[in-house]
């Protein structure tokens, strides 16, 4: 591909140009180099992939489940021989380190991977003599054109949350990655396209706002797919549900880790530095609060400032980098303009990372620490999705649950123990629906559902495991009785 190619959309089978009249750069964030370019498409876009969808529905639909997740486990042939070359993707687009990036593509496989059990997982139940002579069974049925709008912060993961599951369980799809970070979702689409799959069953239409409003809008899209930040996932949620659509919003999030007295910290601390810095703090599951209790404040405080300052920033692609850029000018101006708010709403700064010498060329920031923060304050209420830590000393761990009741996200949150009887209080008590314990990134996998609650999470079912196959199908209950 040229290095500032205009993306193509994929639709019916084929790469065809989008009838966009603008386009958004995508930039290697580590270099500020343009890359590629995003056309902004508009509604006859979706229209014409959502027209393609429909047509490849009725045969795809009746395709048995097994010869479907065939197709999966192609596609994840390729994505293993394809599995640097993605991660390194991932990285040029998106700025994590190759590690990271390494790590999110195996997530990406192994969501493949769960849905090629789709004969299994889709499997209905059934009892005879539901009355003399009476048996009842209840199928799966694939629901039709589904549709999945992703973020920028996991480019080659998160659009696989969707696609896999969707497509083994007989429906077609449409997805509109993020406008800043196409380049995997292309790549995986070429790859799609070498996995039988019959024309229209998948479909990619690039662009932004204009696109997710189709999607929310168009009445042959059966159900909608969202994660990015709270306003948009509550505005989709919104529309999508309003044109009578079944929708799952993942939204923002502010993520609590809680460091008890008792917590073996020269374990803990790497892995709580990890959560907070990993990915350069654009995860949703990042580490955000850190809430030291009682005595321990003042040593967690420290060894945070010694991790944040022990960490190189640089390109990702370099040996020995463990933080890459931010992902845009625009974002670092956003984050650099929190830690103006957090000086001035008197939060102590005891790591500076504007300070920290960082490459020129990008979109680089060094850690912070903010010590004395509370949830008054912007920095303690708001998502940053920076490498910013924002800590909290409170006095007993039930101050901690007092403030995630005050705060609207609840997506993940962790404790830092060694006691089983605080470990089980937490989980039970928490607001957030995953929840780690001793561990800084709580991630399910793919076989288990992932999502939060509050205004984390807009919806009923949640992603991949189990809730995949019941998001993604109808249930039909058929009484039978022969005279
Ligand atoms: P974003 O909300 O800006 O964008 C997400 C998607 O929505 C993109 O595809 C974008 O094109 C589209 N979009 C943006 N603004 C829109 C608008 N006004 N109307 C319609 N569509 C619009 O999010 P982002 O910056 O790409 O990603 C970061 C956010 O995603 C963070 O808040 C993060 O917490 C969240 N996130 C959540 C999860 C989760 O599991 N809950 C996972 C990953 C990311």
């Amino acid at each position: 591909m040229a290095e500032t190619a205009l993306l193509s959309n994929f639709i019916g089978g084929r790469w065809v140009e989008s009838t966009a009249a603008e386009h958004v750069d995508v930039t290697n964030p580590a270099r500020a180099v343009v890359i590629a370019r995003t056309p902004l498409s508009r509604a006859q876009d979706v229209d014409a992939a959502v027209r393609a969808a429909t047509a490849a529905f009725a045969e795809w639909s009746e395709t048995p489940p097994v010869v479907r997740a065939r197709t999966m486990f192609k596609f994840k042939q390729l994505l293993e021989e394809q599995f640097d070359d993605l991660a390194r993707l991932v990285t040029s687009e998106h700025g994590k380190t190759l590690d990271e990036s390494r790590g999110s593509v195996r997530r990406a496989i192994e969501c493949v991977e769960v849905a090629c059990g789709a004969p299994s997982m889709m499997m209905g139940h059934g009892l005879e003599n539901v009355a003399s002579g009476i048996d009842c069974v209840a199928m799966r049925q694939p629901i039709g054109v589904c549709a999945a709008i992703t973020p920028f912060n996991f480019p080659a993961m998160v659009p696989l949350w969707f696609l896999p599951f969707a497509v083994v369980c007989g429906n077609t799809f449409v997805l509109k990655p993020s406008e800043q970070v196409p380049l995997s979702a292309q790549k995986m689409f070429e790859l799609l396209d070498k996995c039988d799959l019959p024309p229209g069953v998948i479909n990619l239409v690039h662009g932004g706002q204009q696109v997710v409003e189709a999607i929310c809008e168009h009445p042959g899209i059966k159900a909608v797919s969202f994660v990015g930040s709270t306003p948009v996932a509550r505005l989709v949620y919104r529309k999508a549900t309003n044109a009578g659509k079944r929708v799952q919003a993942l939204g923002g999030a502010k993520n609590f880790i809680v460091v008890m007295p008792d917590a073996n910290l020269d374990r803990a601390m790497p892995v709580i530095a990890e959560s907070f810095y990993g990915c350069a703090g654009e995860r949703c599951l990042a580490g955000s609060i850190l809430v030291p209790v009682g005595d321990s404040h003042a040593e967690v405080r420290d060894r945070m400032v010694a991790a944040a300052e022990s960490i190189t920033v640089g390109d990702g692609l370099e040996p020995g980098v463990t933080m890459g850029p931010v992902i845009s000018a625009r974002h670092r101006e956003r984050v650099l303009g929190y830690l103006d708010k957090g000086v001035a709403e008197g939060a102590k700064l005891v790591a500076d990372g504007r300070t920290r010498a960082v490459p020129s060329d990008g979109y680089f920031l060094g850690p912070t620490v903010f010590d004395q923060v509370s949830l008054q304050m912007s920095i303690g209420r708001e998502e940053i999705f920076g490498p910013v830590a924002t800590v909290a000393p409170v006095k007993s761990v039930d101050e901690v649950f007092t403030m995630m009741q005050q705060h609207p996200n609840a997506n993940a949150t962790s404790i830092f123990t060694s006691s089983g009887k605080a470990a089980r209080e937490f989980a039970h008590r928490a607001t957030a629906s995953m929840v780690g314990v001793n561990v800084g990134v709580a991630a399910p996998m793919s076989y288990f559902p992932f999502g939060g609650a509050r205004d984390s999470f807009f919806g009923d079912l949640k992603v991949h495991g189990r809730d995949a196959f019941a998001f993604y199908t109808d249930q039909k209950v058929t009484i039978t009785r022969w005279f």
